[in-house]
């Protein structure tokens, strides 16, 4: 292990690696066992960059980003995230198993979906209605595959600053967070209008009016801006991080 790597706890037996073909060039593939949850992941790394490298964690969509569902934004996510990495010539995209739904499983995401298609309710609405959590996503994995990897500090491709605080927490330097901004259509604008009102992402490209501006003075959201922007925020110690980590995660 490099000085300065985390802990892991990644057992030698339960990673394999090879190289991955793509058509966005050759990645090495990690697939690892985690010695907590017990999922099998995948990490894609593109590059031997290993300070302030820019990473996806990227939570488990079957619908979307296998079969491009537009209910929500995730294959389009996966794919930006993709597009940036393959611009820089370098970064990671940790593929994190078993967070359908945000960790409630696949069958009842569905539940979720049919229960918004039936009532009109919201991503989050319809999971409490149904006696589901909100979240229930552990990133443990992506930091130690991370750590496994040698990554000393993350550029982070998100909009939820949910994650980088979930990151930091497992001990990754986050020096900066990346927005994906991928399009809104008429079948994922209430799901990216409920994580923007009620998860706090920040989804500055919506058109539609947040639920302050709604009562408001010319209700009208922020014009949306062409295509995927990717405007780097840098991050310094636990910025941009609601209510802090409380601890410097220096080196
Ligand atoms: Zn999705």
């Amino acid at each position: 292990m490099s000085e300065g790597a985390i802990e892991h706890g990644i057992a030698a037996e339960d990673v394999a690696e090879s190289d991955l073909v793509t058509s966005r060039g050759v990645f090495r593939a990690v697939a690892f066992r985690d010695p907590v949850d017990r999922y099998e992941h995948l990490a894609l790394v593109l590059g031997e960059q290993r300070s302030d490298v820019l990473v996806r964690m990227h939570s488990e969509c079957l619908t979307g980003d296998v079969f491009g569902a537009l209910r929500c934004e995730c294959g389009q996510q996966l794919d930006a995230a993709f597009d940036a990495i393959q611009r820089e010539d370098s970064g990671i995209v940790v593929y994190l198993r078993g967070h359908e739904g945000r960790g409630i499983g696949l069958l009842a995401k569905l539940k979720t979906h049919a229960l918004q298609d039936s009532a009109g309710l919201d991503t989050v609405d319809s999971a409490t209605a149904l006696g589901l959590p909100i979240d229930v996503r552990d990133f443990g994995p992506a930091a130690r595959v991370l750590g496994h990897l040698g990554v000393r500090s993350v550029r982070l491709l998100t909009n939820n600053r949910e994650k980088v605080r979930a990151l930091r927490a497992h001990g990754i330097r986050v020096t900066a967070r990346v927005p994906l901004l991928v399009g809104e259509n008429p079948h994922n604008v209430r799901y990216l209008t409920a994580k923007r009102d009620r998860l706090g992402h920040d989804l500055p490209h919506l058109r539609v009016p947040d639920a302050v501006a709604q009562g408001g003075e010319g209700a009208v959201g922020q014009p949306r801006q062409d295509g995927r922007q990717l405007v780097e925020q840098a991050l310094a110690g636990d910025e941009d991080v609601e209510g802090g980590v409380g601890e410097q995660l220096e080196g």
